[in-house]
C-alpha cells in the first residue's frame, strides 16, 4: 500500500486530519484537524516557541490581524510579485504550475496555452454597508504583521538590535493545485522568526548559517531523522522577489524531497517598503535593518513528523512519535472492566495523572488491543492497574517503541513520566 494513502487513512479514522467541510464534499486545499491533530500541532507550536522565544533573550513573540491595510500588501511588493506562473490546458481547461508540470495536461492529455502570472492572495471584503465595502486580502504570508510592527516592538519593549520577533498564524494562498495532503493547502499556519540585524553581507551571513543550522537541528531535536533532511539553496533566478539569499529545509517525503522550512535573507528589503528605521541611541546612528527569516509551515511539519514516526509491522501500526509531540502522553487501563476495585483505583490514578499530561483512557476490550489503539496513535506510555496494584500499589508501565513492561509505585508516576519527559 501506498504510504501516503496509509497516513492519510488512519489520520481520517483516529482523528488526526479530516477532509475540509467533508459532508459538503469537501472544499479543495482546506484541511480539518481533529482532536488529536489539534495536539500534535499545539504541541509542534508550544515546543517551537519554547525554543524560540522562551530559552532566548533576544527574541520576543508578536501576533498580528490576518487581515491588514491593503497597502501593507502593495508596499510588500506581494501585489505585483506574489505570483505563480500558470498554464491552462487547452482542452479540459485545468490549471496548473508551469514550474510543477511536464508538456500536457495530466488529467486529459491535453496541450497547454503560454504560462500566464496568477497572484496567490485571497480576496476578501471588509465593511458593513454594501458601499463600504472594501477589497482585502488574507495575508499571503505572516511575516508582514512583524514588519508593520517594527517600530511599536521597539518603542514598547527594551529590545535592541540584534534582535527577533517570532510568530505563529494562518496564512491563505490561492494555490492552483493545492494536493499532496495536507502539504499544499490554501489555508496554513506558518511559524516564522524575523531576525533583524545591522546592515551588512558578513553578518548576515554569520546570522542566516546560525539560523539554517539551529533550525535544522530543532527538527532532530523531536526525533525527525537526520537521513530524511537535508538543505537546498535556491538559484537566483526562483528566489522570492524579497530574498537575497535562500535555503530550503527538505524532507525526503513519498513524493520526493520537499521543502518545509524556508531561510531567508530579506536584507533591508521589507523595512525599506515600510519606510522604517532604527535608531541606535548609544552608537548615534540611524539604519535601516537587514533581517534574516525563518519560515516553517506548521502543517507539514506535522505531516512530515507523522511520516517519519510511521511504522508497520505486520499488523501493526507504530507512530514513533517523540513523547513531547505525542497527542496523549500517557494512557491508563484498569486490566479488567467490570472489576469495581480495579476501576475505582485506576480511575484515581488517571484523576491525579491528568492534572499534569494529557491522558487517555480505555477500559475497552482487551489489553491487547487497547495498547494497538494506542500505538497507532503514538502514545508512548500505557499504565495498567492490576490485581497486584491492590496489594503492593504498583502499576505496570509499558514503552511504545521497546514493548517493555517495568512496575512502578502509583505514587511516583507523576515523577517518572516527569523524567521521561524532560
Ligand atoms: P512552495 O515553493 O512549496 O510553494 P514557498 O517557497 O512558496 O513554498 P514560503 O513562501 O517560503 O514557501 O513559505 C514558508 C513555509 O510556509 C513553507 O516552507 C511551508 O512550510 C509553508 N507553506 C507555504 N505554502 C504552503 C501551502 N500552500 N500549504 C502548506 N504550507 C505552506
Amino acid at each position: 500500500m501506498d504510504l501516503m494513502q496509509d497516513i492519510t487513512a488512519l489520520a481520517k479514522r483516529r482523528g488526526f486530519v479530516y477532509p475540509g467541510s467533508e459532508i459538503y464534499g469537501g472544499f479543495g486545499g482546506f484541511w480539518d484537524y481533529g482532536p488529536l491533530g489539534v495536539e500534535l500541532k499545539n504541541n509542534i507550536k508550544r515546543e517551537w516557541w519554547k525554543s524560540m522565544v522562551y530559552e532566548r533573550d533576544d527574541v520576543v513573540g508578536a501576533d498580528a490581524a490576518i487581515i491588514m491595510n491593503p497597502r501593507v500588501w502593495e508596499a510588500s511588493g506581494h501585489i505585483e510579485a506574489f505570483t505563480d506562473p500558470l498554464v491552462e490546458c487547452k482542452s479540459c481547461h485545468h490549471r496548473f504550475r508551469a514550474d510543477k508540470i511536464g508538456g500536457v495536461c495530466p488529467d486529459c492529455g491535453g496541450e497547454f496555452t503560454e504560462p500566464k502570472k496568477f497572484n496567490l492572495l485571497t480576496e476578501v471584503y471588509v465593511g458593513t454597508t454594501e458601499e463600504g465595502k472594501n477589497k482585502a486580502y488574507l495575508r499571503g504570508e505572516i511575516t508582514q504583521g512583524v514588519f508593520v510592527n517594527f517600530k511599536n516592538v521597539v518603542d514598547s519593549t527594551r529590545v535592541k538590535i540584534p534582535f527577533g520577533i517570532a510568530q505563529i498564524g494562518k496564512a491563505f494562498r490561492n494555490e492552483i493545485t493545492a494536493g499532496n495532503f495536507t502539504f499544499r493547502s490554501r489555508e496554513f499556519e506558518q511559524m516564522e522568526l524575523e531576525y533583524f540585524i545591522k546592515p551588512g553581507k558578513v553578518e548576515a551571513k554569520k546570522v542566516f548559517e546560525f539560523w539554517k543550522e539551529a533550525r535544522l537541528n530543532w527538527y532532530v531535536s523531536l526525533g525527525m531523522n537526520k537521513e530524511n533532511l537535508r538543505f537546498r539553496r535556491h538559484e537566483e533566478d526562483e528566489r522570492a522577489h524579497y530574498a537575497a539569499d535562500a535555503v530550503d529545509i527538505e524532507y525526503k517525503a513519498p513524493f520526493g524531497w520537499s521543502e518545509f522550512e524556508g531561510v531567508h535573507n530579506r536584507t533591508d528589503f521589507d523595512l525599506k517598503n515600510h519606510h522604517l528605521k532604527y535608531k541606535d541611541e548609544e552608537a548615534g546612528e540611524e539604519y535601516t535593518p537587514w533581517v534574516i527569516e525563518t519560515s516553517g509551515g506548521i502543517d507539514r511539519t506535522a505531516l512530515f513528523f507523522l511520516i517519519d514516526a510511521y511504522r508497520q509491522d505486520k499488523e501493526r501500526v507504530i507512530l514513533k512519535l517523540h513523547p513531547k509531540l505525542a497527542p496523549y502522553k500517557v494512557a491508563v487501563f484498569p486490566l479488567l472492566a467490570n472489576k469495581p476495585d480495579l476501576l475505582q483505583k485506576a480511575k484515581e490514578i488517571y484523576q491525579i495523572l491528568r492534572t499534569k499530561l494529557y491522558v487517555a483512557w480505555d477500559d475497552r476490550g482487551n489489553i491487547g488491543k487497547r495498547y494497538f489503539a494506542q500505538d497507532e496513535i503514538g502514545t508512548p506510555w500505557c499504565v495498567t492497574i492490576d490485581f497486584q496494584t491492590l496489594e503492593d500499589d504498583t502499576v505496570t508501565i509499558r514503552d511504545r517503541d521497546t514493548t517493555k513492561q517495568e512496575r512502578v509505585k502509583a505514587d511516583k508516576l507523576e515523577e517518572y513520566f516527569e523524567n521521561r519527559l524532560k
